[in-house]
């Protein structure tokens, strides 16, 4: 299989709004990219444009040596599942497993092998002769997942294909999308507003916002090294903890003050000490629920009034207010007969993230050594 490119892919609808903007990506060989964000940011669209639903306005989108803006979507190669199954109800399973294959003049004992394949992998090979009436949510989604499967596409386009089903089936269908994808040995790519699917399923997550590409990454990028305050809220549940702070100098030391609490800014952030980020530059520090500790240096406690105790078993939520702040943090173990105590708190400066205030562009480290 060849592999796709994206460049400068943008999309005016006819009433003048722009859902994508300045879209570039090089999507390899046996990738599983995941579009992620927000309600309206363009992902399905982006999509759409890749299958030839919807007209590209400008850029050009490339499968291998092929330019495809003018290529009928049928003749691109390319398979699509959509979130609600679209499944012919008077047919049995078999005959939507066929469908497709037949209307692009495959033979009968091509057919054959390739649903007798596609059903093991899918397990829907007892569904053969029902109706989609008679299946459930998880099999009707197995099922329209099929049809695009026993296609020998180039990739395989899926826009939220588990929205429509409950949290237990969700789980057990996203598990199963993984083991798919591995056998299939092609390029997928997949919408979701799911920032779950996008962690596990993703070999490469793309992050939008209003259009635009924020960052595009391994999910282990995105999570550790987002560009952006966007990108760092975004993906992480409870969402990373966002503190005003600002630059404090005191006898050639460089601190983060929140006027709550002071801690002292990293060492891997201090060449931008020289680089813009001078004493009053008004910074949010990133942390996420679970890099917050309990133990650390005392001279840089941080005073934490807890709210609110979740206890999901495993481990437990904490909310509350670090200073004035509003924070979260996430711990193994709690006493919740310690409600409404104020406890210390430190920040792992190794897992601290920091953003220019103004902007929301992430401060830039510096390795050491
Ligand atoms: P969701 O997660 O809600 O499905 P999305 O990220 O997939 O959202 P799109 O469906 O791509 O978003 O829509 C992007 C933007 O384009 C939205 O603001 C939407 O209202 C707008 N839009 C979509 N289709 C049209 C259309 N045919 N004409 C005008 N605007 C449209």
């Amino acid at each position: 299989m060849a592999g796709i490119t994206l460049s400068h892919i943008s999309k005016t609808y006819r009433n003048g709004f722009q859902a994508v903007k300045d879209f570039n990506l090089e999507i390899g060989d046996h990738e599983f990219i995941v579009f992620v964000g927000p309600s309206g940011c363009g992902k399905s669209t982006m999509l759409r444009m890749i299958a030839g639903l919807e007209d590209i306005s400008e850029g050009e989108l490339w499968i291998g040596n092929r330019l495809m803006n003018s290529v009928d979507p049928g003749k691109r190669n390319l398979a699509m599942v959509f979130q609600n199954y679209a499944l012919y109800p008077n047919m049995t399973v078999y005959q939507n497993l066929a469908f497709g294959l037949k209307a692009h003049k495959v033979d009968k004992t091509e057919i054959e092998r390739r649903i007798q394949k596609a059903s093991a992998m899918l397990e829907i090979r007892s569904l053969l002769d029902r109706k989609p009436a008679q299946l459930s949510g998880g099999q009707m989604q197995r099922v329209a997942i099929g049809s695009a499967i026993v296609r020998d596409a180039d990739a395989y386009l899926f826009d939220e294909p588990l929205s429509n089903l409950d949290a237990k089936l969700r789980t057990q269908m996203r598990v199963d999308l993984k083991k798919i994808y591995d056998k299939l040995g092609s390029t997928v790519i997949y919408v979701t507003h799911d920032q779950v699917e996008a962690m596990t399923l993703a070999t490469k997550i793309v992050v939008m916002r209003d259009g635009m590409v924020q960052q595009a990454g391994t999910p282990k990028q995105i999570y550790e090294k987002p560009v952006n305050r966007f990108v760092a809220g975004f993906l992480g549940l409870p969402q990373m903890n966002f503190l005003n702070a600002a630059v404090e100098m005191e006898a050639g030391l460089a601190f983060l003050n929140t006027g709550d609490f002071r801690i002292p800014l990293p060492l891997r952030f201090h060449r931008s000490l020289m680089e813009g980020l001078t004493e009053g530059t008004k910074v949010e520090i990133g942390i996420r629920p679970e890099d917050l500790m309990t133990e650390g240096e005392p001279s840089y406690a941080i005073p934490f009034d807890i709210e609110r105790i979740e206890n999901l078993g495993s481990h437990f939520y904490l909310h509350g207010r670090a200073g004035s702040q509003s924070t979260t943090v996430k711990l193994e173990t709690y006493d919740s007969r310690r409600k409404g105590k104020q406890i210390k708190l430190y920040i792992d400066p190794e897992k601290m993230h920091l953003f220019d205030k103004g902007t929301g562009e992430s401060i830039e480290e510096f390795l050491l050594g």
